[in-house]
C-alpha cells in the first residue's frame, strides 16, 4: 500500500538527486565551456542553449573557465573543462565519439573528447560532447527532430527542466552512419536550374538538412571506410585502362570474342578487371604502398571495389575462381538477370582475400574494402573465409525488382545474402542505394525497410553509407524519419519509432498515421506491378530511380489522390482547437507535399503522353512550376532531386524545358 505520505517521500529523494536546469520558467543553471573550447562544444553549448529556451523560455547563460568562483548555480560543465577533470573525467582519454554523461556535486558534466574542425562537417570524428547534448535533450526534454528546419523541431514545453542523477558512458552503435545529403550542383544544366530551387532556397536548404542530420548523429568514429578514397570514389579502376592498358592488357576482363579491356564499341572507362590475376593484385599493393609514402602517418586502406559494372571476364582462371555454377533456381523471380553474364560473388571475395594476404604482409591492420554488387552481390562459395580487416559494402542493386517495398521472397534472399556474408568472416557494412527510389511520390516502406536493418544490426552490422538522400520530406516523412533514428537507436521497435514522429502531431496524430498507412499499403499492394511498368521502359534497360518521371503517372494515378486528401483533411479537423498552431502547421506541410506530388503525377501525365503536343508538356511544365515556386521555401522537398528525375527522364524530349 503506498499512501500519499510515502509518495511525498519519495518525490522528496527524487529531488535531492536531480539536477534543475529550468525551474518554473526561470534559468536555474548555468553552461560552463573550457577556456580553449573546440567549436564543436561551443556549437554543442548553443544547441543546448536553443533547445531549452524553446522548450522553456529561459536562456541559459553560457561561460567559459576559467570561473572566477565556484558558479552560484548548478551548471552544466560540456567538454573538457577543468571541472570535469577535477570530478574525475579525463576526456583525453575517450575515444573518439564516446561520451560520458554524469552528475555530482550538484553539476552535469558532458564529456567528449573533442576535436578542431567544423561542427557541422559529418568528417569531424571528435564528437562525444555534442552526442552527449543530443543525447540529453532527447531524454530529458523530449526534443525529436522530424525533418530539417523550425517547424520539423518538436520541442515539447516545460517550465521545469530537471536532468536526474547519471554516471554512464556510450559511443554510438555503429562506427560510421551516413547518408548521403544530395546536396550539389555540379553539372546541372540549364533545364536543372529552371525546375530546381532558386539559389538562395538551395542554400537555405543544405544549411537545414546538414544541422538535421548531425542531430541525428550522423557522422563516424574514424576514417576506415574513407581513408582509401584518396585514390578514387568508391569505383577504384576507372582509369586503369588508360594507365597500363597497354602495358598489362591481361589485367584487364576477357571478353568472349578474346578481347582484353572495353568491349568492342564500349565507352573507354566501361569495363571490369581480370580479378584473378596475380600481376593486379601486386599493383594494387604497390599503389597502396606509395600512398603510404607519401603520407606517413596516416592510415590508408585499400579500395578494391570494381568499376560501376557487372563482372564481365571470361578467362578460365577467373572461371575457376567462380567455383562449380549456382543454383539460380533459388532465386526469386526477376532478379535472375542481376546475375548475368555469371554469378561471381565468390571470385571477388577470392580477390579481396588475396590483395589482402598480400598487403598485410606489410601492415597488419590495414584494411580492405570492396562492394558486394551487381553479379557479384551474391554471398559467397560456403569454403570461402575472409579477415574481419575485410570490409564489405552490402549493395543489394537489382535493376526493377527487389526495390522497398519489395515480395517476401525478395525480402527473404536478400537477408540470406547478408548471413553469407556475415559467415564468411568479413566486415559487413550496409550501403544501399533505396533511398534514391521513388521521386517526389508518396513512395513509403516503413516496416519492411524496419526488418531488414534491424535484421542487419542483430547480425553483425559496423556502419552505413546510404547513397542518397532525396529529401522528399513530406511525401515520404516516417520513411526518411526511420532513415535517421533507426541509426541512433536501432533496437527500438517500430511502432515506438514510427509513434513518435505521429506523435508530434498533436491530437492530429491518429489520422496522419492513417495517411501514411494508405501510402504504404498502397505501396506494398502495388510493389510488383511498379516493378513491372518500370521494366517494361527503355526494354528494361533502366536504372529504376533514375527515370522515374517516366512512370510517375502510371504508378499514381490522379485516382489515388483524393482518399490521402481526405485524410489529411481529417488531420488538419483535429487540429482546429489545439492552442499549439505547430500541429497544424505540420499537417499543413504533409497537405504541401501531397499537392506537390499531385501535380509532378498530373505533369508526368501529360508529358509521358506521346499523343500531347509540345504546348501542352510545357504548359504542364509551367504549372509544375507554378507550386514549385510557392513551395520551395518550404523544407517540403529538396527541389533540386526532383529537378534531376525530370530532366534525366525527359530529356529526349527536345525543348521542353526552355521556357
Ligand atoms: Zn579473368
Amino acid at each position: 500500500m503506498c499512501g500519499s505520505l510515502m509518495l511525498g517521500g519519495c518525490a522528496l529523494i527524487m529531488s535531492v538527486s536531480q539536477i534543475v536546469l529550468v525551474d518554473q520558467g526561470t534559468p536555474a543553471a548555468l553552461i560552463v565551456l573550457p577556456e580553449n573550447a573546440e567549436p564543436i562544444a561551443v556549437y554543442a553549448a548553443e544547441e543546448l542553449a536553443y533547445h531549452i529556451e524553446q522548450a522553456s523560455r529561459a536562456r541559459l547563460e553560457i561561460l567559459r573557465e576559467p570561473l572566477n568562483a565556484p558558479p552560484a548555480k548548478p551548471a552544466v560543465f560540456l567538454g573538457a573543462t577543468r571541472a570535469a577533470r577535477d570530478a574525475g573525467i579525463d576526456a583525453t582519454s575517450l575515444a573518439s565519439e564516446e561520451t560520458v554523461l554524469r552528475t555530482g556535486d550538484g553539476q552535469v558534466y558532458v564529456v567528449g573528447n573533442d576535436g578542431p574542425g567544423d561542427p557541422l562537417d559529418a568528417g569531424i570524428t571528435h564528437t562525444g560532447t555534442l552526442w552527449g547534448v543530443y543525447e540529453v535533450l532527447e531524454r530529458y526534454l523530449g526534443v525529436r527532430w522530424l525533418w530539417p528546419g523550425k517547424l520539423g523541431e518538436y520541442i515539447p514545453r516545460a517550465n521545469d527542466i530537471r536532468i536526474p542523477a547519471l554516471d554512464e558512458g556510450f559511443s554510438p552503435r555503429f562506427a560510421f552512419r551516413q547518408q548521403r545529403p544530395g546536396l550539389g550542383r555540379r553539372g546541372f544544366t540549364e533545364g536543372n536550374m529552371r525546375l530546381s530551387f532558386s539559389e538562395e532556397n538551395a542554400k537555405r536548404y543544405a544549411r537545414d538538412q546538414t544541422v538535421f542530420l548531425r542531430r541525428h548523429r550522423m557522422g563516424r568514429s574514424e576514417d576506415t571506410i574513407y581513408a582509401q578514397r584518396r585514390s578514387g570514389s568508391g569505383h577504384s579502376f576507372g582509369d586503369w585502362w588508360e594507365r597500363f592498358g597497354k602495358e598489362h592488357p591481361e589485367w584487364f576482363q576477357l571478353s568472349p570474342d578474346g578481347r582484353r579491356g572495353p568491349a568492342e564499341g564500349a565507352k573507354p572507362r566501361k569495363f571490369t578487371m581480370c580479378v584473378s590475376n596475380p600481376g593486379l593484385h601486386a599493383k594494387t599493393v604497390e599503389l597502396w604502398q606509395e600512398e603510404r609514402s607519401k603520407h606517413p602517418g596516416e592510415t590508408i586502406n585499400i579500395d578494391i571495389s570494381e568499376n560501376d559494372e557487372s563482372a564481365q571476364c571470361v578467362c578460365p582462371e577467373c572461371r575457376a575462381w567462380d567455383g562449380p555454377p549456382v543454383d539460380r533456381s533459388t532465386l526469386p523471380p526477376g532478379l535472375e538477370r542481376s546475375f548475368e553474364p555469371v554469378q561471381a560473388g565468390t571470385r571477388y571475395a577470392r580477390f579481396a582475400k588475396a590483395v589482402h594476404a598480400l598487403a598485410s604482409a606489410v601492415d597488419p591492420n590495414v584494411k580492405v574494402n570492396y562492394y558486394a554488387y551487381l553479379n557479384y552481390f551474391w554471398t559467397p562459395d560456403a569454403s570461402v573465409e575472409l579477415h574481419p580487416n575485410i570490409m564489405i559494402a552490402f549493395v543489394p542493386w537489382f535493376r526493377w525488382a527487389g526495390w522497398f517495398p519489395r515480395t517476401e521472397a525478395e525480402h527473404e534472399w536478400i537477408k540470406q545474402q547478408w548471413l553469407g556474408w556475415q559467415r564468411t568472416g568479413a566486415s559487413i557494412y550496409y550501403r544501399p542505394n533505396w533511398f534514391l527510389d521513388g521521386y517526389t511520390m508518396p513512395l513509403v516502406y516503413m516496416h519492411q525497410f524496419c526488418d531488414a536493418f534491424q535484421f542487419y544490426a542483430r547480425h553483425g552490422m559496423i556502419g552505413t553509407d546510404f547513397d542518397s538522400l532525396q529529401g522528399q520530406w513530406a511525401a515520404q516523412g516516417p520513411n526518411l524519419y526511420l532513415l535517421s533514428r533507426i541509426q541512433v537507436r536501432p533496437e527500438m521497435p517500430i511502432e515506438e519509432m514510427l509513434g513518435e514522429y505521429y506523435a508530434t502531431f498533436g491530437p492530429a496524430a491518429g489520422a496522419v498515421k492513417d495517411y501514411f498507412t494508405y501510402w504504404e499499403d498502397y505501396a506494398t499492394k502495388n510493389s510488383t506491378r511498379a516493378a513491372d511498368a518500370i521494366r517494361t521502359r527503355r526494354d528494361g534497360n533502366f536504372r529504376r530511380y533514375a527515370l522515374y518521371a517516366q512512370v510517375a503517372d502510371e504508378l499514381y494515378p490522379a485516382e489515388v489522390f483524393p482518399p490521402a486528401e481526405t485524410i489529411l483533411a481529417r488531420a488538419l479537423e483535429a487540429t482546429r482547437d489545439d492552442k499549439d498552431s505547430a500541429f497544424a502547421e505540420r499537417v499543413v506541410f504533409l497537405q504541401q507535399g501531397l499537392a506537390h506530388a499531385k501535380q509532378c503525377a498530373a505533369t508526368a501525365a501529360v508529358v509521358n503522353d506521346t499523343s500531347s503536343s509540345m504546348d501542352a508538356k510545357k504548359a504542364a511544365i509551367a504549372e509544375l512550376l507554378k507550386i514549385r515556386r510557392s513551395l520551395e521555401h518550404t523544407n517540403i522537398a529538396n527541389m533540386d532531386r526532383a529537378a534531376i528525375i525530370e530532366t534525366d527522364s525527359w530529356k529526349e524530349i527536345e525543348g521542353l524545358f526552355e521556357p
